[in-house]
């Protein structure tokens, strides 16, 4: 770890323009450990919002809101029970306690290389190769890569966000904007070391959830090598719409198979006036997999996804049937 300075930011005004933030630290605080990060100054904002609320487009979380706060609070349980249940299978419940909501958007890849300073990583070190494409492939992506990096990105929350149409509110040096989630995170391309359209000084203030919060029919699941504490090999966010037995409106999102969260518009156009049942499900999975490519260690996961999108699928259909995932995770 290098030498840093360390300033506490009073306000959005105050932190927007400055090095790097710090929140919960759980993911930043390992890279800094590890030097796989360095900073010159360390901007606690710990004081900035954490409210969660209702706004006049449906709910405001504050990005300083813990995971944990957000997976048990009433609005969110009532209201979007899909980000709830993601929320409670990722990490464990002494990590949800500290990780905040900003944070989990820009938590960094948990690609075995990229945490070896030893070996060579573009997304570490631009130009350096990526040991990931001929290497332990196995978690790696299997759609979205490209020569110079096959990585995914990590985050359970992050799926049911893509899912619900979220958007990302952003205060910066020239003024704030919004950004909708599904353009939030890059796909790797020719560089990899961007995992995101933030923008140098830029802070995330908050995320928008829309009023539609499919809390009739919706399932996560999360598929992992163990049932705690892991991240995903395969994850599903889906939220239905069912009217007369009918689907009027589908969303579903793939974590642990890109860079970004996945969503494929016309999977979800497809699904939209059929019935909701496995037939339909299979082809929508087809479509939202088209052009997958496995690599040595993770080719199973192309017919893992289309058999996790299926299941979670039918699992939307009554979510109480919904497992794993259901369950917090210890
Ligand atoms: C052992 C372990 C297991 C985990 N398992 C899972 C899992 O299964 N699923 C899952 O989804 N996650 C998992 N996580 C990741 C965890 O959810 C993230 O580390 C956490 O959400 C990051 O939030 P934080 O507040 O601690 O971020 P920090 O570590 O403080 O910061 C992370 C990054 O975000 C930046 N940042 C933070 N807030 C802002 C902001 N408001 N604006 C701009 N930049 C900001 C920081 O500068 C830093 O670059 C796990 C973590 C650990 C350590
Ligand atoms: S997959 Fe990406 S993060 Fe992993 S070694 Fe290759 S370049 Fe680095």
């Amino acid at each position: 770890m290098n030498n840093f300075d360390y300033e506490v930011a009073g306000s959005v005004e105050e932190a927007v323009g400055k090095s790097t933030f710090i929140a919960g630290g759980t993911n930043l605080l390992d890279l800094l450990k590890y030097n796989l990060e360095s900073v010159e100054t360390l901007v606690d904002i710990n004081s900035l919002d954490s409210a969660i609320t209702q706004i006049e487009t449906g709910i405001l979380l504050g990005a300083l809101a813990t995971n944990a706060d957000t997976a048990y609070h009433p609005l969110i349980e009532q209201n979007y029970p899909l980000l709830s249940k993601a929320i409670l299978a990722g990490a464990s419940g002494q990590i949800r306690n500290m990780a905040t909501n900003g944070g989990n958007l820009l938590q960094r890849t948990r690609c075995y290389y990229f945490y070896d300073a030893h070996a060579p990583c573009n997304k570490r070190v631009p130009g350096s190769g990526c040991s990931a494409i001929n290497g332990n492939n196995r978690i790696m992506a299997i759609l979205g890569t490209s020569e110079h990096c096959i990585a995914v990105f990590p985050s359970d929350m992050c799926v049911a966000l893509a899912a619900l149409d979220a958007v990302v509110n952003i205060a910066g040096p020239n003024g704030n904007r919004k950004l909708n989630f599904a353009d939030f995170h890059r796909l790797p391309g020719d560089t990899p070391h961007l995992d995101n359209n933030l923008l140098a000084g830029e802070l995330i203030t908050g995320i928008e959830l829309p009023k539609k919060g499919f809390a009739k029919n919706y399932s996560y699941l999360k598929l992992r090598d163990r049932n705690s504490y892991a991240f995903a090999l395969i994850s599903v966010a889906t939220g239905l719409d069912i009217e007369n037995g009918i689907i009027k409106e589908a969303r579903i999102a793939l974590g642990g198979v890109a860079h970004k969260p996945w969503r494929v518009k016309a999977a979800e156009d497809y699904l939209a006036g059929k019935q909701p049942d496995e037939a339909n499900f299979a082809a929508a999975a087809e479509i939202i997999l088209q052009g997958a490519i496995g690599f040595e260690h993770n080719e199973f996961k192309i017919e893992l996804a289309k058999r996790a999108i299926i299941r979670n699928g039918m699992m939307a259909l009554d979510p109480s049937t919904q497992l794993p995932g259901a369950q917090p995770s210890a």
